[in-house]
């Protein structure tokens, strides 16, 4: 479940963006339509507890953000968010595997090594294991990202323009496999994208069209 309320955010060297209400229950699919610059990354941070609204209140699962301290809302963002960002953040420096330990790290939990290959090898990408990230094709990083994603089996799950850089097939690939393993773990999902293509693949999401330079009503 997620719930935004009054939700304002301004970069210090940005425009003031201003987001309507959302409310999502628990289980369903947010498809976050916008024009670039329209302020879907920025809605993805807030909801995740990575940015923290300069006015109105974030609910992800029960949970109000504001209530939680910055570390506690570090804890709690490993253990309940999965987020699949547009530049996926691996590092060049560990293998796929170790990529995937630090989820444990960051949550605070000892490092299950059966849960990691179990989750790799649910998303087709067992065999990489023990490559490091650039020895991947994009498809099978976006998979090794989307895998440490929901090792933690997350509340909700927030892929950030996922069918970018993907052909037709790889696309359809790419938001079919987001949504089974949101409704395996049970996790609202969202998608933010520019990309007319995601409308057909998740036809029965919600739909919220985004535009936060705009003004909305109070
Ligand atoms: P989208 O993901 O829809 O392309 P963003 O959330 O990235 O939109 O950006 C929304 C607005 O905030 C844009 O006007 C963008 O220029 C601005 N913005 C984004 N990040 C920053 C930043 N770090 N500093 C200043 N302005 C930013
Ligand atoms: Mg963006």
């Amino acid at each position: 479940m997620i719930r935004t309320h009054g939700l304002r955010y301004k970069y210090p060297a940005g425009p003031q963006l201003a987001f309507r209400d959302v409310e999502l229950a628990r289980g369903g699919v947010l498809l976050l339509q916008g024009r670039s610059g329209s302020g879907k990354s920025t809605w993805l941070s807030l909801v995740a507890g990575l940015l923290t609204p300069t006015q109105g209140d974030v609910e992800v699962a029960g949970q109000a953000l504001a209530a939680l301290s910055r570390g506690a809302r570090d804890a709690w963002r490993a253990r309940s968010v999965g987020f699949l960002p547009q530049k996926l953040h691996l590092s060049e420096a560990l293998t796929v595997r170790a990529n995937l330990a630090l989820a444990f790290y960051a949550a605070g939990l000892p490092e299950d090594g059966a849960r990691i290959d179990e989750v790799l090898a649910r998303l087709g990408v067992g065999e990489v294991a023990r490559r490091k990230p650039s020895q991947l094709s994009g498809g099978q990083a976006q998979r090794v990202a989307l895998a440490r994603s929901i090792l933690m089996n997350p509340r909700v799950l927030l892929a950030d323009e996922p069918t970018a850089s993907l052909d037709d097939e790889a696309a359809a690939a790419s938001l079919e496999l987001l949504r089974e393993v949101a409704q395996a773990c049970g996790a609202s999902l969202v998608v933010a994208t520019h990309d007319v293509r995601v409308r057909n693949a998740l036809a029965d999401a919600v739909v919220y069209r985004l535009d936060a330079t705009e003004p909305v009503a109070a």
